[in-house]
């Protein structure tokens, strides 16, 4: 659950947690809701946008490779690093990283070259099957209803706390890493 934008008419109520709005040249307003205060928002001239990280989809190894090196956060948190990486979300690092069988308090200069390589096929996996059933953003951005875009991809670890591992039928693990609810398989992933 992360904030979000929604376009709405200028007379709908407010709902509580708006930390922002904006009127648009529609007469309709931008609204940032953010219940959990994760979100960020910042003004920046056109152009003078920063960056940030590199888009996972566009990323070769060697580039994805020197993101993590002499890194010693777990490599849950360096994936969700906006500043690394742009647009894995909470859900997609859980999924990539159950795919690529590395546990997400590893840390990420501890993981091989070979893992890496199966972690960033993992992530590229995960986005391009989020992209094609629908998710409108290759973020946790949701859509003006409040939907989810990932929703409709079928989730092998996040949110299955409990619930058996759909390879190795073990538990599926819950932990928190830097605030954010990690799930893994302790079987399948190392
Ligand atoms: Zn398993």
């Amino acid at each position: 659950m992360t904030g979000r934008l929604q376009v709405c008419e200028a007379q709908e109520d407010i709902l509580k947690h708006t930390h922002a709005i904006l009127k648009l040249a529609s007469g309709k307003e931008l609204r940032f809701v953010d219940p959990r205060r994760f979100g960020r928002l910042s003004v920046a001239r056109a152009g003078g946008f920063e960056a940030g990280g590199i888009e996972p989809l566009e990323a070769d190894l060697d580039r994805f490779l020197t993101l993590f090196r002499g890194r010693k956060t777990p490599i849950k948190s360096a994936l969700l690093n906006q500043k690394l990486l742009r647009g894995v979300g909470n859900i997609y690092a859980d999924e990539s990283l159950f795919r690529a069988g590395i546990r997400p308090r590893r840390r990420a200069s501890t993981i091989t070259r070979d893992q890496l390589a199966k972690l960033l096929a993992s992530v590229k996996g995960v986005l391009r099957e989020a992209i094609a059933l629908g998710g409108s953003s290759i973020s946790d951005y949701v859509d003006a209803d409040g939907e989810e875009g990932f929703f409709q991809l079928q989730h092998r670890v996040y949110g299955r706390e409990g619930e058996p591992c759909l390879v190795c039928k073990t538990p599926i693990k819950r932990i928190v890493i830097a605030g954010r609810s990690s799930h893994y398989c302790p079987m399948c992933q190392k």
